[in-house]
């Protein structure tokens, strides 16, 4: 044990026997199967009983619903969506929306319970859930998104509500999906309900700083990493996979605190500079030209590539499974900050401890998001409205005291961050479930 514990802070003791139960590569890159790795090795870190462990890892409710949705030219397309709340023990369910062509129901599934452990890591009184719908937003027009939307709202209505389930924004939905989605709740219910959704616009309930909340939340984990690690954050090298809501505002506000960006990408491709690229004038081009690739003053990368660059700080945030078996060895950053959900499968989760990587965690890196929902959502029921610095002074005491409650989870159970941010939660959750009892 005296050897373990004076293994470098942030990393997996080395020597340590191996965590994951061997897999197909099929079930490597199944989110759910991953999601439940992570659970299971958490729950075997806490010895947790074994009819908890089938609770706690298995969804409460799952609702699949048909959308028939009138396209502009008349025809009408039937796409399927989902609302997938796996644990309430804690609070009413809470988590995004996902508008892809990829969405399935295990994504949906790993989503939710991702959503779990993350309320419960920042200690926020919510479950998860997640929703999904298989469409392909970007060959839809505003019209056809609103009427999916609002079709979708109504289906999911008996299970949605302030204290039931609180649907956000995710990848390919935003404040306007939000607003959409309150005013079919509310005109449903006959008065306004501006608590059944979080990550709408300022003008009808949202809160100031949830736009940045997710990104602002993983700075601040990134800063307690820094200080552990002994980085300087000034001038630190950084490569942003992914130039949405997550990744162009971690961009920026990483540049606001003079790291360098020196890589950036989207669906199109990447772009870099050693020099640094200025964030600010990569989202002026992106809203222009719809991506960053092409973007003057810096040469083209692929997303492969840019993953596995020299640099010290990686922001996986697009989607899940980018570093994998595959480019685990590859992998050159010395801080994974997960902006996105399930960048790392549990293989290369192991390679990048063993080769001292600090992987901080997706349940922890990007809670800012539903952490800001949460103060979102104590407004609404409570009349209030706080201004930015009330919000962000609150996010980085429960960043930051998260990422504290990780560090000594990893220094009690010898386990690298990811397990340490689980086990703190699945502990959190457990505690709920029984004290609560089973009903019936
Ligand atoms: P977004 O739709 O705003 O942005 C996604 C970005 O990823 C886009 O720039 C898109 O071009 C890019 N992208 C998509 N597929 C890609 C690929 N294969 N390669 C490279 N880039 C690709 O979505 P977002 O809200 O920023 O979410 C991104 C990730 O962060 C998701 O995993 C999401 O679950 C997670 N997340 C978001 C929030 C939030 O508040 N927005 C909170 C927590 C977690």
């Amino acid at each position: 044990m005296a050897t373990v514990a004076k293994q470098p802070v942030l990393t997996r003791p080395t020597g340590a026997p191996s965590m994951v139960p061997r897999i197909t590569p099929r079930e490597e890159l199944n989110p759910f199967r991953i999601a439940q790795i992570q659970f299971d090795i958490a729950a075997e870190v806490l010895k947790l009983d074994p009819g908890l462990r089938q609770v706690l890892r298995t969804p409460k409710r799952i609702l699949e619903v048909s959308l028939p949705t009138k396209m502009d030219n008349g025809q009408v397309k039937v796409m399927t969506g989902f609302r997938v709340q796996h644990n309430i023990s804690r609070g009413p369910g809470k988590g995004g929306i996902r508008y892809h062509p990829n969405v399935t129901l295990d994504e949906v599934k790993a989503l939710a319970a991702w959503m779990t452990w993350k309320t419960a890591v920042v200690n926020v009184p919510f479950g998860g859930a997640k929703g999904g719908i298989i469409c392909d937003p970007k060959r839809m027009s505003k019209s056809e998104l609103e009427r999916m939307t609002r079709r979708f709202a109504s289906e999911i209505l008996p299970v949605i509500g302030p204290d039931q389930d609180i649907p956000a924004p995710d990848v390919y939905t935003d404040s306007q999906t939000m607003a959409w989605i309150m005013d079919t709740y509310s005109m449903m219910v006959g008065h306004t309900v501006p608590g059944v959704v979080t990550g709408k616009p300022i003008s009808i309930g949202g809160s100031l700083g949830r736009a940045e909340a997710t990104a602002q939340g993983l700075v601040y984990v990134v800063e307690e990493a820094c200080k552990v690690k002994k980085i300087s954050l000034r001038g630190a090298t950084v490569a942003i996979q992914g130039f949405g809501n997550a990744g162009a505002t971690a961009a920026r506000l990483l540049a606001d605190k003079k790291a360098k960006i020196i890589a950036l990408s989207d669906t199109r491709g990447g772009v870099t500079n050693s020099r640094g690229i200025d964030p600010i004038k990569a989202i002026r081009y992106k809203e222009r030209s719809g991506t960053v690739v092409g973007m003057p003053g810096a040469s083209r990368i692929s997303n492969d590539d840019l993953l596995t660059m020299k640099c010290d700080i990686l922001v996986p945030a697009a989607l899940e499974n980018v570093i994998t078996l595959q480019n685990a060895e590859a992998i050159k950053a010395r801080i994974v900050a997960e902006a996105a959900n399930g960048p790392t499968t549990p293989h290369a989760d192991e390679i990048l401890a063993r080769r001292g990587i600090t992987v901080l965690p997706d349940i922890l890196a990007n809670a800012g998001g539903v952490t800001v929902s949460y103060f979102e959502w104590v407004q609404n029921q409570e009349g209030l409205l706080w201004d930015s610095d009330e919000v962000n002074v609150r996010l980085q005491k429960i960043m930051v005291r998260a990422f504290h409650d990780m560090l000594e989870a990893m220094r009690k159970h010898h386990v690298p961050p990811r397990a340490a941010a689980m086990s703190v939660a699945v502990g959190r959750v457990a505690e709920a479930t029984l004290v609560r009892g089973l009903f019936p």
